[in-house]
């Protein structure tokens, strides 16, 4: 057992703002935290604020960034963009997917998350044929979070079919496919990889209700009983009218009706959701996992916040396809998006209160749950994944409380990432991470290779 003394200057415990924090720490988890307390052990530097768990990633999905922002010769979608993305996978071996994650979780580092959903649906090699172990590509995912140090929730993702009514997949989606008993194989493997990382945890994705149908969703839940579970859900308004036609319901409202939903799942987006369907996802518990800069990239439409915290919903946010790797960027951009929307500002606050606080407490604790891990928050039993924000960053100078999370979220940004603790181990230091060069390096050769070969 290993143990360490943090002492903090300014921290933001689950009560509210503390001076003098002294946090012990114990094999990566917080033993105790006492405010008001003498420097003792490590003093750190900064404002401390819980790291906030990224509910929602394809670690790949990093080296696409940029490269689908060319317009073909008719309407660009969502659709047109799988297709791009489809080509990017089609050249990727484990070693490229593993170098590419790894630099994808040490930017999230830097960009002040504290762990990740890794979304993971990228199987079988480019040809769609198995890997000697079934598990070669998660275990790249697994190798990855390792190297970069952050906490990982590994979500092995069930794909049956290509679309709606058991289509039979398209060459772009050969990686994918799993019946469910290989799945059940692929499951047991992970279970084992995340048994050998410290604080990880092990969660189920059922990919979309367009990739599994209600069969494969039952089976899977029965051999899953307890733990995360992940599905992205009514993304895109085609998605909705291709569930209508298939089953003469919504997907949010197919989901409530089929499937035990509750405070384990996350559905990903539910973006095109009637005010029914958003009082009763709501009401169910689960959490609603928003990607607010991916749904922006790819033109998918507006949450339907207001509604949704007004019933009682969680929210958390996640990172997706990784265009944007910075906490504070995601949280802006969920609260921009609900301003073009209604016509309003501070749209996620109470009155009174600090959007930017209101913003980063809500997907602490839906990302949290979302995550399956004791994360997001400084408080006994927790995992010591602490975020200290520079106080000299102009955007907080002279700033106190409150006022450090909006110039942090609205304002600054990454740039005020001074510092990262994982399980109370610095992985950034003075905005960068501790092994940046080399994984920077590496993601370079990487990408050099993949750009050549596509
Ligand atoms: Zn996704």
């Amino acid at each position: 057992m290993t143990g360490t003394v943090l002492h903090l200057p300014h921290a933001l415990l689950p009560e509210g703002w503390a001076r003098n924090v002294r946090v012990t720490v114990r094999d990566g988890v917080i033993a105790a935290v006492v405010a008001d307390a003498p420097p003792e052990g490590e003093r750190l530097a900064g404002i401390a604020v819980p790291a906030l768990p990224n509910l929602h990633s394809h670690a790949f999905q990093r080296g696409l960034a940029g490269l689908s922002e060319r317009r073909g010769a008719g309407d660009d979608d969502f659709w047109v963009w799988r297709e791009t993305m489809y080509r990017f996978l089609g050249v990727l071996s484990p070693e490229d997917a593993e170098a590419i994650a790894t630099f994808a979780y040490m930017e999230m580092l830097e960009g002040g998350f504290g762990g990740v959903a890794e979304f993971h649906y990228l199987h079988h090699d480019p040809a769609g044929g198995p890997y000697a172990d079934p598990a070669e590509m998660a275990g790249r995912m697994a190798a990855a979070a390792a190297t970069a140090g952050i906490g990982l929730t590994l979500l092995p993702c069930l794909y049956t079919h290509g679309n709606f009514a058991a289509a039979p997949p398209g060459a772009g989606q050969r990686r994918f496919i799993n019946g469910t008993d290989a799945f059940l194989d692929l499951l047991d493997r992970c279970r084992a990889i995340v048994a050998g990382l410290p604080g990880a945890a092990l969660g189920v994705a059922p990919h979309s209700l367009r990739a599994v149908g209600p069969d494969q969703l039952a089976a899977l839940l029965a051999a899953f009983p307890a733990g995360p579970v992940h599905i992205h859900a009514a993304e895109q308004q085609r998605e909705v009218a291709d569930c209508l036609a298939a089953t003469g319901q919504r997907p949010v409202e197919f989901l409530l009706a089929h499937a035990p939903v509750d405070a384990r799942w996350c559905l990903v987006h539910a973006t095109h959701m009637t005010a029914a369907e958003t009082r009763s996802l709501a009401a169910s518990g689960a959490v609603a996992g928003l990607c607010p800069m991916t749904e922006a990239s790819l033109g998918d439409g507006i949450f339907p916040a207001p509604g949704f915290l007004a019933a009682g919903g969680r929210f958390g946010v996640g990172t997706d396809s990784n265009i944007a790797l910075d906490a504070a960027v995601e949280l802006r951009q969920l609260e921009f998006a609900q301003r073009l929307g209604t016509l309003r500002r501070n749209v996620l606050a109470a009155p009174g209160a600090s959007c930017g606080r209101a913003l980063l407490e809500g997907a602490l604790a839906g990302g949290a749950r979302a995550s399956g891990r004791q994360t997001g928050a400084i408080a006994p039993g927790q995992r010591a994944d602490i975020v200290l924000l520079d106080p000299d960053h102009p955007d907080l100078a002279g700033r106190t409380g409150d006022a450090w999370l909006d110039g942090w979220i609205f304002i600054a940004g990454r740039a005020a990432v001074r510092e990262v603790r994982i399980g109370g181990a610095a992985m950034v230091r003075e905005g960068r991470h501790v092994r940046r060069d080399a994984i920077r390096a590496r993601y370079a050769r990487t990408m050099a290779r993949v750009l050549a070969a596509l």
